[in-house]
């Protein structure tokens, strides 16, 4: 069991750091942790953000733990060369195609969220989107029309196996949890939905023990404010998804609590906190490594099937929060290494 250990920029290193000493302390047999450069890190030591040598580290892992990407001082460089293009390249070499992002309400920590107490702390729900597909990878240009006026246009499109194969990681996260998945498409309106719709109904005669239902993605807008707690694994198109992700996100909270995972067909999967390499804080011990650790524990469910120790991580980081442990992004003071600490006491 192999896995590629990425920190990256900013609080990458240092909440990283603290995930690695969490995996350890498990003392899982046969568990090896290699290192690689990525952004902007990486840029300064081999001139890419993605330079060949992580790929094949990557590559010969069985899961990455990911920290962040990020470097204002390497603005200048061309796109292809700036810190963020690590994850894209990373996704595509890797074909990581279903991002799954736990939205979770910690017991104490309600009025975090931007919802009311009553609504906020039934929320227990899992987004899995689309990662390689949709209108942002369809055929795209601008062009002025010949009466002058600008035209600019993205193609929205799925092909039915890109749906088959994130309806089959949907309903198998379902499996895993209360057996509810729901479908976000706009069936009533898109060609591309009604596909979707169609492919997943096809895909759900597998899984007869799951309970199916459809939505459309304006209504599950207004579901997930109103009745969050009615979701459990939510599946959707890329372009839905990341609106809906992030609006789950800051349903519950904090930054520095979120993990997600992006998987890839088989066990592989690349996992790291939703937050990005905060520049502003980097360097001072300030950072909250929850995110990370949580990220760690999603890698021993998905990639390694070692569901004991991912649950007994959750309930570490459960255990420190309701002791009041908490960061600075929860309005707490506790640093970086004083939550690894407190994390790992609690293992
Ligand atoms: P990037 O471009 O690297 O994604 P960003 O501008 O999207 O960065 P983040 O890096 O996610 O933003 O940071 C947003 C804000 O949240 C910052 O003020 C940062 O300090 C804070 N923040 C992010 N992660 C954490 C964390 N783990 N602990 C505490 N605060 C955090
Ligand atoms: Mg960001």
């Amino acid at each position: 069991m192999r896995i590629a250990v990425f920190a990256g920029d900013g609080i990458g290193p240092e909440v990283t750091a603290e995930a690695v000493r969490v995996l350890e302390a498990l003392n899982i047999d046969g568990l090896e942790l290699v290192e690689g450069d990525v952004g902007g890190a990486a840029y300064r030591k081999h001139g890419h953000p993605l330079p060949q040598q992580t790929l094949d580290i990557a590559r010969s892992a069985d899961a990455v733990l990911f920290g962040a990407v990020g470097d204002f001082s390497l603005d200048h460089l061309e796109r292809a060369l700036r810190p963020e293009q690590a994850v894209l390249g990373l996704r595509k070499e890797l074909g990581l195609f279903a991002n799954l992002r736990p939205a979770t309400v910690f017991k104490g920590l309600e009025d975090l969220s931007t919802l009311r107490p009553e609504v906020s702390g039934k929320i227990d729900l899992l987004i899995v989107r689309e990662l390689n597909g949709d209108v942002y990878f369809g055929e795209k240009g601008t062009r002025t029309l010949e009466d002058g006026r600008r035209q600019g246009w993205d193609m929205m499109s799925y092909a039915e196996d890109e749906v088959r194969r994130i309806a089959h990681a949907g309903f198998k996260a379902a499996q895993g949890r209360s057996k509810k998945l729901c479908s976000v498409d706009k069936a009533n309106v898109l060609e591309t939905s009604q596909l979707w719709r169609d492919v997943v109904i096809e895909v759900s005669a597998e899984y007869p023990d799951v309970e199916l239902t459809h939505m459309y993605v304006d209504n599950a807008a207004m579901q997930l404010v109103k009745n969050p707690g009615a979701f459990d694994v939510i599946v959707t198109g890329n372009l839905f998804g990341d609106i809906l992700s992030d609006q789950a996100s800051m349903c519950v909270g904090s930054i520095g609590l979120l993990a997600s995972a992006s998987l890839a067909e088989g066990t592989f999967g690349l996992y790291e906190p939703i937050h990005g390499s905060a520049p502003d804080i980097a360097g001072k011990g300030l950072a909250n490594p929850m995110a990370t650790i949580l990220s760690a524990a999603m890698l021993l469910r998905h990639s390694f099937g070692l569901e004991a120790e991912a649950a007994r991580i959750e309930a570490a980081v459960a255990a420190a929060l309701a002791d009041g442990i908490k960061g600075g992004d929860l309005g707490g003071s506790a640093g970086t290494k004083e939550i690894g600490d407190a994390v790992l006491a609690r293992l």
